[in-house]
């Protein structure tokens, strides 16, 4: 089918100037698959983006980790799709568990923030995932798929997104998801797709996991057939985040 293994570091609200810039020197120097091979996509805070943009590797690109949902104007702290598209950041991340949950933005605040951002052109990393109580109350499809139709309803071309599947009890937590979980969900979720965005969007649209990739267990998830990439917070901190880079090969 040929979906690109996709890799994302983010980084959350983490990092000093002098932090940022060895991260991207480290990054820089790495030897990694071609990009041919492996899309790399970093996201630092918005305010570090200009300085990761001018100094990281051109095969290498940038998300910004939020936008707002709509043109920019009077919105007092937040960052417009417009301005990520002025700055030539090519990717956002919308629909992270932390914003889901920390800040109460709902699915379809979610779904109209990738409909928009795509408007402007941004590529979209789309996150869904259920917490610890949904998996153990034998909801987690229906969560995951009520997360995706909000974005499926309001968008027809998915050939910029990315959608990552990120259980809540796995972030941050170091309690990976195993391989036949996430592998589990991922078939689960292309079904999905196939019977509700059809078979095209299904067989090319990438799924990633994410939630405690580390540099230890990224080459069983990555080896699972409907795992298209991985989705890295803490240990894109860390030099094994270019080990997770090399995972697929
Ligand atoms: P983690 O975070 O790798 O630190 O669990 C993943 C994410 O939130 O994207």
């Amino acid at each position: 089918m040929g979906r690109k293994f996709f890799v994302g570091g983010n980084w959350k609200c983490n990092g000093t100037t002098d932090e940022v810039k060895k991260i991207v020197s480290m990054l820089n120097e790495a030897e990694v698959p071609s990009e041919d091979d492996v899309d790399v996509v970093v996201s630092p805070p918005f305010v570090f983006l200009p300085i990761v943009k001018s100094l990281l590797r051109p095969d290498f690109s940038i998300a910004a980790q939020n936008c707002w949902v709509r043109k920019g104007g009077a919105f007092t702290g937040e960052v417009s799709a417009e301005m990520l598209v002025n700055l030539g950041i090519p990717w956002v991340i919308l629909g992270h568990s932390e914003r889901r949950l920390l800040l109460n933005e709902s699915k379809e605040f979610v779904g109209d923030k990738v409909a928009y951002a795509l408007s402007q052109g941004l590529k979209v990393i789309a996150c869904v995932g259920e917490t610890l109580e949904q998996r153990e109350s034998g909801s987690t499809m229906a969560v995951v798929a009520a997360q995706t139709k909000a974005i499926a309803d309001r968008v027809l071309n998915w050939s910029n997104i990315v959608l990552a599947y990120e259980p809540v009890w796995a972030i941050g937590t170091g309690k990976v998801a195993t391989p036949a979980q996430a592998q589990e969900v991922h078939s689960e979720l292309r079904k999905w797709l196939h019977e509700n965005a059809g078979a095209e969007v299904a067989a090319t649209t990438r799924i990633v996991y994410g939630g405690s990739v580390n540099g230890a267990n990224c080459k069983e998830l990555a080896a699972k057939p409907d795992v298209d990439g991985l989705l890295v917070g803490g240990a894109s901190l860390k030099p094994e985040f270019i080990d997770i880079i090399k995972s697929s090969t």
